[in-house]
């Protein structure tokens, strides 16, 4: 590997290489877990390259394969299972340079890589009235091809459900790293080959998604004496399908009082929280569904005044991911885990079990038709050892966990490396040069794809 052959065959593609900066840009959102923390604390690239279009990124790409230059992709860096921590140095790609919206029509936008999700939002709006189906909780800076390559589901979720459901990614652009980069367009089937893969089997610069009506979403926050009253207030929502909501989150005291601090003032000690998004002709019935459960209405957007909205962030920052990212500004020995609670009886049994030692927080999502609750719950974090054994009780409790701790596809990217995706990486990156070391079944052909776990991106399953 030559770092400074590869360099010179890159004409005047913006490159970095101050150390500092280099190691700034080569970090994700990793610290979000203390074991990853430490592992990946000295992981740096040695330099990192900007690419302004499809033909520089087929540059960089072929330079690479000349000098067996390993190759990390990124976008805004918000990925937190060290997805995008370059674990063999080389060059980072960093895409936020490719950020145009190319095409929209009514049902579907296409944009570069790098594009915000924001920020293609606000283009559709403007064009066809439409929006994202979905977004992550980063959406103010995360890009549309991060997170296809690395993320899952998020706010609209509950309608729509995930990226691993199909139709929810319409076509993607992907360059292989070869002698000779290839430019592939990959519909239909051939998606799920680079789909949540980390960009271990192609560069994506281009994505389609489908779009749906968008709407002045109204931010409500609702009080219960009980969380799991709330719980069975959130799963209700899910149900109902005059009720149209893009936000169904429920989070437990002492969450609410103690961690969302600009939220707080509106919240009593004790009380637990459900957070919603509702489309303003859904906010009378709304009202009414929340009276009929004995919530209590304690903020919402579209009766606040113009200084409290400006204050305050929305509330999809409170949910998913930030729930824990405002906890960790508060109490920096704070984690969490990924779960799925196949009931409230569930959500009851494990926080019976660990108490105060996992503050409960659930999002309410659609998958495969029905109504679920993946969690995303605090955990009071204090060693590995203890993780473990958190997990082995959810899951000897009937509830799955997807660790967030791993940084491999397979060990935390909820994610079956089925052959196909694995057959397209000897395809596309033949030296093994992108992304190294995230996919186990590269390095390990005897991976066992059919053990017994279950996996949220499971691949196209047989069939009948
Ligand atoms: P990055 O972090 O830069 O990259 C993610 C992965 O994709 C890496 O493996 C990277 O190598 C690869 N990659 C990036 N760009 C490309 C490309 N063009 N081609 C090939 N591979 C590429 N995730 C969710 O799914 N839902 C959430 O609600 C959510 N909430 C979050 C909240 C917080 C506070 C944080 C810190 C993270 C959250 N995440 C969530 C994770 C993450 O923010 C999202 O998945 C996001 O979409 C990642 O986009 P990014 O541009 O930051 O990607």
């Amino acid at each position: 590997m030559s770092i400074a052959n590869f360099r010179a065959d890159l004409g005047d593609i913006p490159v970095e290489d101050r150390p500092r900066l280099v190691q700034q840009r080569s970090r994700d959102h990793y610290w979000y877990s203390p074991i990853l923390k430490e592992k990946l604390e000295n992981v740096t690239a040695e330099i990192v390259v900007s690419p302004r279009s499809v033909e520089e990124v087929k540059t960089v790409l072929a330079a690479a394969y000349r000098h067996n230059v390993a190759i990390t992709p990124r976008g805004a860096g918000t990925g937190n299972y060290g997805q995008a921590m370059p674990l063999a140095g080389g060059a980072m790609l960093n895409l936020m340079n490719m950020d145009k919206v190319l095409e929209i029509k009514p049902d579907r936008v296409r944009a570069q890589a790098g594009a915000v999700m924001e920020h293609i939002d606000q283009q559709t709006r403007a064009a066809v009235g439409g929006e994202l189906r979905f977004h992550p909780s980063t959406y103010r800076m995360a890009s549309i091809g991060g997170f296809v390559a690395g993320g899952s589901a998020g706010v609209g979720s509950i309608r729509w459900a995930g990226l691993r459901a199909f139709g929810n990614i319409l076509g993607l652009k992907v360059i292989t790293c070869e002698e000779t980069p290839r430019e592939l367009d990959l519909v239909g089937k051939d998606i799920l080959k680079v789909a949540h893969a980390y960009g271990t089997n192609g560069i994506i610069v281009e994505v389609e998604m489908p779009l749906t009506q968008s709407y002045d979403w109204v931010d409500v926050m609702v009080g219960f004496d009980d969380y799991l009253d709330a719980c069975r207030f959130a799963e209700a929502v899910g149900h109902q399908d005059g009720l149209l909501v893009k936000e169904v989150a429920a989070c437990a005291a002492p969450i609410p009082e103690t961690y969302f601090t600009r939220h707080k003032t509106y919240v009593r000690p004790g009380q637990s929280a459900v957070l919603l998004m509702v489309a303003p002709v859904a906010v009378d019935a709304m009202m009414v569904f929340i009276d009929h459960h004995k919530g209590e209405v304690l903020y919402r957007s579209d009766t606040a005044s113009e200084e409290e909205r400006k204050r305050l962030p929305p509330i999809y920052e409170l949910a998913w991911n930030h729930t824990t990212l405002r906890a960790l500004k508060v109490d920096p020995t704070i984690t969490y885990l990924q779960t799925r609670y196949p009931s409230v009886a569930h959500i009851k049994t494990i926080m019976d079990i660990l108490g105060d030692e996992l503050p409960m927080h659930v999002e309410v999502a659609r998958q495969d038709g029905k109504v679920a609750f993946a969690g995303l719950p605090m955990v009071r974090y204090t060693s590995e050892e203890r993780l473990e054994e958190i997990i082995r009780i959810h899951e000897e409790n009937g509830c799955a966990v997807f660790n967030p701790h791993r940084y491999t596809l397979e060990e935390g990217g909820m994610k079956r490396t089925d052959r196909a995706q694995l057959d397209f990486k000897r395809e596309a990156d033949p030296l093994g040069i992108l992304n190294p070391g995230k996919m186990i079944a590269w390095n390990d052909p005897d991976f066992d794809f059919e053990s017994g776990r279950i996996w949220l991106f499971s691949g196209l399953a047989p069939a009948g």
